[in-house]
């Protein structure tokens, strides 16, 4: 049988008109800010409106570390939404906006896939509402105030070799990471070594995702620290006056964008920060939005739950006060398979062994989750390759760890084939067994806090730093950053810091490169290992197949 693509799925959706989606959620057409048919904006007047409103239930869709198989927590998430407004409940999706750079690189949609998706998927993938070129300019208007500072004399006395503040664009383009800036002659300033990282890198991003409103966006972008003096003193983007300009040029990119799902349920999408130097999640106005306005309220978190549940849970809830009643762990008998030692091109044949033997991964994070007081589900996104007798080895395994596995045919079936996931879902959000806490508290030393995710998520038996790195967090700690939580930035594919370590590594360390501070975001940021804040493009990039057919439609996208 021939499956159809996401993008044929997508264009054959019949979508209902924004107004209509608004309206299941209670929101009436004067609080939309339309873009188009099928898009709107929620205006901040009906959102301040529903404030002393009961929250919903949130229900936040994490997974193993990703494997080239794929896992597919967008399609979960999706497919969880529809499946719990199917079986009669009021809910809505929280996910992320699509970067353009790796959408004409290599990575697959962000809208979900099969018959979970949200719609308009072309349209999520490209310029959408224009949320990311307006966190563009923003960011890129304090880089040129900065150096427009320098070149007018420099009353900051700002240390040209110390701006840590670096221009973006939503592109995967190795050739900028690092540039010179300023040359060819007096008139267009002084030379300087600068760089370009790529726009969902940007603490602007990660800023406006964190932000409750709109002077809370415009306090954070003033924290932010551009560069430092000769004294090492900081200077920060209040100092260079931009904080007033950058939120008007915000304004409109923070008001959440509802669109639906292919059964026409309310999604917010919203956001979508780097989940590496970044916490990974959508924003959190779309999140406490969706949670005024919907009894459960399904959201994903970036990469695997070592790093994505795991800064969900000590950023994003610690600072909104959110909490989750359950997690879904994504699982999938491919990946399982993978983490079990078969090669990609083998992932067709039945191999309950190596299911098996790929288990142990799922079963830490399982342990993971619950280690911040939450239920947890396993859900088995089911590909119309797996047998059987491999999904039930992944639940005997999972019933083992005192948990429960799920399978899940919302690709292949929409609604139909979560429901069972849903109903489940429901239940035990409705039981109230919950009892969420961040793995560490504010006031613990922030050398501890690394040591606390290392050892307790990765099990790690120590966190290596050089004294220059542990000498920079205790001068962030006397200057008042010492309560802020920390953000991990390691390879996703392994709870270690080497990539190839599938499974579920014992006897390692973490090594830190390198710390940085997100002040306005508000997180300290622990390198371990490389990592990339401006992608480069494939060999053959997807660009390259991506046209108009004579119709007019987008083709060759995913
Ligand atoms: P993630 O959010 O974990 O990165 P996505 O949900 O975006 O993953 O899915 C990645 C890709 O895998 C998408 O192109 C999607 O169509 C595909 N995919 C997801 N689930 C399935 C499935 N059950 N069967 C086949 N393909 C799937
Ligand atoms: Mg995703």
């Amino acid at each position: 049988m021939a499956y159809k693509t996401d993008i044929q799925i997508a264009r054959e959706a019949s979508k209902r008109p924004i107004q209509e989606i608004g309206e299941k959620l209670g929101i009436g057409s004067d609080d939309l800010l339309p873009y188009g048919h099928d898009k709107a904006k929620v205006s901040q007047s009906f959102i301040n409106s529903v404030q002393d409103r009961k929250d919903g239930k949130l229900i936040l869709v994490t997974a193993i570390n990703p494997t080239p198989a794929g896992e597919g927590k967008t399609t979960t998430t999706v497919g969880l939404g529809d499946g719990l407004n199917r079986i009669g409940k009021n809910a809505c999706v929280c996910i992320r906006e699509a970067s353009l750079g790796p959408n004409f690189g290599m990575k697959g949609g962000a809208a979900g896939g099969g018959y979970a998706q949200v719609v308009p998927m072309e349209e999520m993938n490209l310029h959408f509402t224009g949320d990311f070129h307006a966190i563009t300019s923003a960011h890129n208007l304090l880089s040129a105030m900065i150096d427009n500072h320098i070149y007018w004399g420099n009353e900051l006395e700002i240390d040209q070799r110390r701006v840590v503040w670096r221009r973006v664009v939503d592109m995967n383009d190795r050739a900028l990471r690092q540039i010179t800036a300023s040359l060819g002659g007096v008139s267009n300033g002084f030379p300087r070594e600068a760089g370009f990282d790529i726009t969902v890198a940007s603490e602007v991003m990660a800023i406006l995702c964190l932000a409750k409103d709109l002077s809370d966006l415009q306090k954070r972008l003033g924290d932010m620290i551009v560069a430092y003096r000769r004294d090492r003193s900081p200077v920060y983007a209040r100092d260079i006056k931009a904080d007033g300009a950058m939120t008007v040029l915000l304004k409109d990119a923070m008001q959440p964008n509802l669109v639906q799902t292919l059964e026409n349920n309310p999604a917010f999408v919203h956001g979508g920060p780097f989940a590496n130097i970044a916490h990974g999640c959508n924003s959190v106005i779309a999140t406490t939005t969706a949670l005024k306005l919907a009894d459960y309220v399904v959201t994903e978190a970036g990469f695997g739950a070592d790093l994505g549940a795991e800064k969900f849970m000590n950023i994003k809830c610690r600072k909104a006060g959110l909490a989750p009643s359950v997690v879904v762990v994504v699982a999938t008998v491919r990946a399982m398979k993978m983490n079990g030692g078969v090669a990609k091109k083998d992932l067709g044949d039945e191999n309950v062994e190596a299911v098996k033997k790929g288990c142990a991964n799922l079963g830490r994070h399982i342990e993971n989750v619950k280690s911040f007081g939450v239920p947890v589900v396993v859900a088995i996104n089911h590909f119309v390759t797996d047998t059987d007798a491999e999904v039930q080895a992944v639940k005997d395994y999972v019933a083992e760890q005192g948990a429960e596995a799920i399978l899940s045919r919302h690709w292949e079936l929409g609604s139909e084939g979560s429901a069972d996931l849903a109903t489940r879902v429901a239940e035990i959000a409705d039981a109230g067994e919950a009892d969420f806490a961040p793995i560490y508290p504010d006031d613990m030393p922030l050398f501890q806090k690394i040591e606390a995710v290392a050892k307790r998520i990765y099990r790690a038996d120590e966190v290596l730093a050089d004294q220059k790195i542990r000498n920079q967090l205790k001068d962030w700690e006397a200057q008042g950053y010492g309560n802020l939580p920390v953000c991990m930035a390691k390879t996703q594919y392994s709870f270690t810091t080497d990539p190839d370590r599938r499974g579920a590594p014992v006897g390692f360390s973490v090594p830190v490169r390198e710390v940085r501070l997100s002040a306005g975001a508000g997180f300290v940021v622990v390198i371990c290992g490389e990592i990339m804040t401006m992608p480069g493009l494939p060999r053959v990039p997807s660009a390259e197949a991506i046209k108009l057919n004579a119709d007019g439609d987008v083709e060759g996208l995913f």
